[in-house]
């Protein structure tokens, strides 16, 4: 017997966990993996972990769908990402035990990497050898990543508003890159389309449900880096809800293992012009209305989520926080917490912090409360919005006078 199986979010009919599910065969909805905690508890425990060498998100194997017999060495090194105290952070924002998960630190800098790798893993279980996703950017980029690392061809799907440090990503890596002239969900429905029609291995969100297993390990972590002391709150920006779902899948894994006492609060956070997750848990319905797709952060510009019910589900769950942050304070929260902390997120990567700010400054949470925020993409993947948050240099004819004069203009005042 496998220790995990397939149960559908909506119907609630089980099915055998093969490599190639998707989605559920009587009703088309969305796969979640359940596992026998009893057998996983007895593979895993606070002792075998320090005990572990493995760095990877592979060392929470026994809480991961693969099979006995599947070699997971052959990828990308992802996860260990590192998560940072962020002390002068809560000093300005009123937070006395906040602290950044940095999974822009991933190998194609986006926690994106979690999902990728579990995909190539199972593709190979599957017998695959080509994989399609379609993506607002960071999904495609890191699918390409791991991919090429592991030999697989893959056919990537964006929107063309997709930021080009992502496109050049994914053709560094090889990806055959079809840009798509429409919105998101456009986009997926053309991949989906395609994926149908040439048997592709599927790595879309959502549709895919081993991928949602891969980007729990950031928690797992986050676990572990804070010495089993679960955080109040964990901040995550919310697209498809995958990542949301996926953050509190862990941190329920741990607590259903026996290795965790507590669970944390999700604080959800969507962009002001495309909410329609945020907007269901307001509501108290189940419903998904779709929205449009109007905001910077292009990577959870997402206006209809496919992971739409296992997101409201676990920020119900967790009895989570909703905020919705404008483009303005996401630029805002990318710049402060680029020159508090050294990190440098994209829009989307900062939306978490801006909806931690802003919940803060509501007066959601307290200022003793400890709250994990995490940066999901790094910022060099979207020069423009890094721009646009923290503005241009001083320009100078190279000359002392010239300096100046600079400095007069831009109202510096050298100090030493
Ligand atoms: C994909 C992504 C998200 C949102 O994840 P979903 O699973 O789509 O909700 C947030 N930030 C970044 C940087 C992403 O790439
Ligand atoms: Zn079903």
């Amino acid at each position: 017997m496998q220790k995990y199986c397939a149960e559908c979010t909506s119907c609630k009919k089980q099915a055998d966990a093969t490599p190639h599910i998707t989605t559920c065969a009587s009703c088309g909805g969305i796969l979640d993996i359940k596992y026998d905690y009893d057998a996983i508890k007895k593979s895993i425990g606070r002792k075998t972990l320090e005990e572990s060498r493995d760095r990877t998100m592979w060392r929470y194997r026994a809480f991961l769908p693969v099979s006995d017999e599947t070699d997971v060495t052959g990828g990308l090194r992802v996860g260990n990402s590192p998560l940072y105290k962020a002390e002068r952070l809560g000093e300005e924002t009123g937070l006395f035990n906040l602290y950044i998960k940095d999974d822009g630190f991933n190998p194609t800098s986006s926690l994106k990497d979690r999902a990728s790798a579990m995909a190539v893993v199972k593709a190979a279980e599957a017998g695959a050898s080509v994989i399609a996703c379609a993506s607002t950017g960071n999904a495609a980029s890191s699918l390409a990543g791991s991919a090429a690392k592991t030999g697989f061809g893959t056919y990537i799907f964006v929107p063309s508003r997709a930021p080009r440090g992502k496109v050049t990503q994914l053709l560094v890596f090889g990806a055959k890159v079809i840009s798509v002239d429409g919105s998101y969900e456009e986009t997926f429905r053309l991949s989906a389309a395609a994926i149908e029609r040439w048997g592709w291995y599927n790595r879309n969100a959502a549709i895919n449900p081993f991928l949602m297993e891969g980007k729990k390990t950031v928690s797992f972590e986050i676990a572990e880096q804070l010495n089993w002391e679960i955080p109040d709150y964990v901040a995550v920006s919310v697209g498809d809800g995958c990542t949301a779902a996926g953050v509190w899948k862990g941190f329920y894994d741990l607590y259903a293992a026996g290795l965790t006492d507590k669970l944390p609060r999700l604080i959800s956070v969507q962009a002001e012009g495309c909410s329609p997750i945020n907007n269901a848990v307001e509501a108290g319905c189940d419903k998904l209305v779709p929205t449009e797709e109007n905001t910077i952060a292009d990577s959870i510009a997402v206006g209809v989520p496919r992971n739409f019910l296992k997101a409201v589900m676990a920020i119900r769950q967790s009895n989570g926080i909703t905020v919705n942050v404008s483009d303005r304070e996401i630029l805002d929260a990318i710049a402060l917490m680029g020159k508090t902390t050294g990190v440098f997120a994209e829009p989307a990567g900062a939306a978490g912090t801006a909806g931690v700010i802003k919940a803060r400054g509501n007066g959601l949470i307290p200022k003793d409360a400890s709250v994990v925020s995490i940066v999901t993409g790094n910022g060099l993947k979207d020069i423009k919005g890094g721009e646009k948050a923290a503005g241009s240099p001083i320009l100078v004819k190279p000359d002392m006078n010239a300096l100046l004069d600079g400095f007069e203009k831009a109202g510096v005042i050298p100090d030493r």
